[in-house]
């Protein structure tokens, strides 16, 4: 601690980045209480009263879905299909008919759901908690028919968590950012934050500055300093400023093609998660889409053929003759799909991935019928989730040439797109030699530094250990992209470690010439390429 003005003690508490950047400015209390709901006469009245908060909640996000863009519209429209949903307002029409006034009734059962989201074991799940108590407040307030304190231009929202609705309604253009004593990487809120480049901290776990203060939100070492003294202030400025100075000068290569300080090529590609994410990325700016994970197509419910076709085909189109590599559903682990994944006591390890796929060929077959034909429409490649063993990729390739057959008997138009592996379990990073038939090798290092290291990717208690620069992990990557270039089969990497600039260096130089990378990363990525004598 040091001296901080008016005699105040500058406190800092450390917590974890999830979006990087710099913020100077008032903190805005996330927490303040919600505002008191007058009851009504009677039960009927009270029924309505929810019924019709519901409908304006559900107006407010569809007003909000006309203007957002991509993953953000994404986001209210599940916000929408749940406050639609009667399993969430039913038990709460149930109380309100036993005598319970709507507030109480509607807190009550959406309290209770969240507590199960928040009690899960699974990243994904605990991150959904914060779409519900958005969803809970968003009513909540309606049935008090008082708006939402508005925070300053430029303030740090600080709380517990932070609603979705209340991210997209605040004006990031005056700068800002938020910090969360919970939170999680993994959130909404949090791919929002990466995607609009707010900068964002979770899991600030000490006790809270005072909330009269100005602070300093350090997002890029994920650190937030209450009451600082002038000479943390100057320190911040400086580091502010540099990271602003990377980003503009960055921004010069995101139109160029990217190469190395000694003129080596190397391909950049995009990671995609919702089709609509290619609406904010002009296709000239990369190289294609090296990873679609289609898990969050899956969502809540299981997507049919035609959702899923209509979707892969919307990317392919966009992409025209440049590659958009789908990857078949990687659920389970991380990415749990209700009504398709087990309950697992080590999820991780568990049914996820092509094992999963392999178990429920019904599921299977429909995304594998909606690649077949999705693949006339441009330039696709198809890679398979968490392959362990020659044997699975082997079935699978055997079900799209089924599937084929099906298709061409049915008269349906159709092509079989080269089929890859994702080479993410240590098994095929040590083994790769069983590979050499396969069309392309993308590296997962996000899994395979976690298995390597034997340390979660969503636990932060582990954090320290799960480096993809550990010799373990460089030296597998290393093996994998020079046996590729032995046998001719093209090697990418996927993995979050392909877009951070402080890792593409050893990446280079393990061999790799061919990286896909989140979109709000393309810039950053090229540049740090250039800085690099490889
Ligand atoms: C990886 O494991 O590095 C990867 C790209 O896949 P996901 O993060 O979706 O598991
Ligand atoms: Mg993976």
């Amino acid at each position: 601690m040091t001296a901080g003005p008016q005699g105040t003690r500058a406190m800092q508490v450390e917590g974890i980045p999830a979006s990087p950047g710099y913020a100077e400015g008032p903190l805005f209390d996330l927490d303040q209480p919600p505002a008191s709901y007058k009851p009504k006469a009677s039960t009927e009245e009270e029924r309505a009263a929810l019924v019709n908060a519901i409908g304006t909640a559900v107006g407010r996000l569809t007003a909000l879905v006309e203007t957002a863009d991509g993953d953000a519209a994404g986001i209210l429209e599940f916000h929408i299909a749940m406050l639609e949903d009667d399993a969430l307002s039913g038990p709460a029409l149930a109380a309100i008919g036993s005598g319970q006034p709507a507030d109480a009734a509607w807190r009550a059962a959406l309290d209770s759901e969240i507590a199960g989201y928040e009690a899960s074991d699974q990243d994904y799940f605990r991150a959904r908690a914060a779409d519900l108590r958005d969803i809970r407040d968003q009513v909540l307030r309606a049935l008090s028919e008082e708006g939402e304190a508005e925070a300053p231009p430029g303030a740090i929202l600080y709380g517990e968590d932070i609603a979705p609705t209340r991210f997209l309604e605040t004006d990031w253009n005056k700068g800002g950012g938020i910090a969360l004593k919970r939170g999680s990487t993994a959130s909404h809120v949090a791919m929002l934050a990466r995607s609009r480049g707010v900068p964002m901290v979770v899991g600030l776990s000490a006790p809270a500055g005072p909330l009269s203060s100005d602070a300093l939100l350090d997002a890029e070492r994920g650190a937030i300093v209450f009451s600082p003294s002038p000479a943390e202030v100057e320190a911040f400025r400086q580091s502010a400023a540099s990271f602003a100075d990377r980003q503009g000068a960055a921004r010069t290569f995101l139109t160029e093609p990217a190469v190395t300080k000694t003129g080596t090529a190397v391909r950049v590609q995009v990671n995609i998660a919702y089709p609509s994410d290619v609406d904010g990325i002009d296709v000239a700016t990369c190289d294609g889409v090296g990873l679609m994970r289609t898990e969050f197509l899956f969502g809540k419910a299981l997507p049919d053929e035609e959702t899923q076709y209509r979707a892969y085909r919307k990317v392919l189109e966009w992409a025209g003759d440049k590659p958009v590599t789908i990857r078949t559903v990687d659920a389970g682990g991380d990415k749990p799909v209700p009504g398709f994944t087990v309950e697992e006591t080590n999820p991780f390890l568990g049914l996820r991935g092509i094992r999963l796929s392999l178990k429920r060929r019904d599921i299977f077959g429909v995304q594998i019928r909606a690649l077949l034909r999705a693949a006339i429409h441009g330039n696709l490649k198809v890679m398979f989730p968490m392959i362990a063993t020659h044997d699975e990729y082997a079935q699978a390739a055997a079900l799209f040439a089924e599937e084929q057959s099906a298709l061409a008997a049915e008269g349906v138009a159709h092509k079989l797109p080269p089929l890859g592996i994702m080479v993410e379990v240590p098994s095929v990073a040590l083994a790769p030699e069983d590979f050499a038939d396969v069309a392309f090798l993308s590296i997962g290092s996000n899994d395979l530094t976690q298995y390597v290291m034997a340390a979660a990717r969503d636990n932060a208690a582990v954090a320290h250990l799960n480096s993809v620069r550990h010799p373990a992990v460089l030296r597998l990557i290393a093996s994998v992209a020079a046996f590729g270039q032995k046998k001719g089969v093209p090697v990418s990497l996927c993995g979050d470690a392909g877009g951070d600039p402080t890792t593409i260096p050893a990446l280079l130089e393990a061999g790799l010439r061919d990286l896909s990378v989140a979109p709000a990363q393309l810039a950053m990525a090229k540049a740090a390429i250039a800085d690099v004598s490889v």
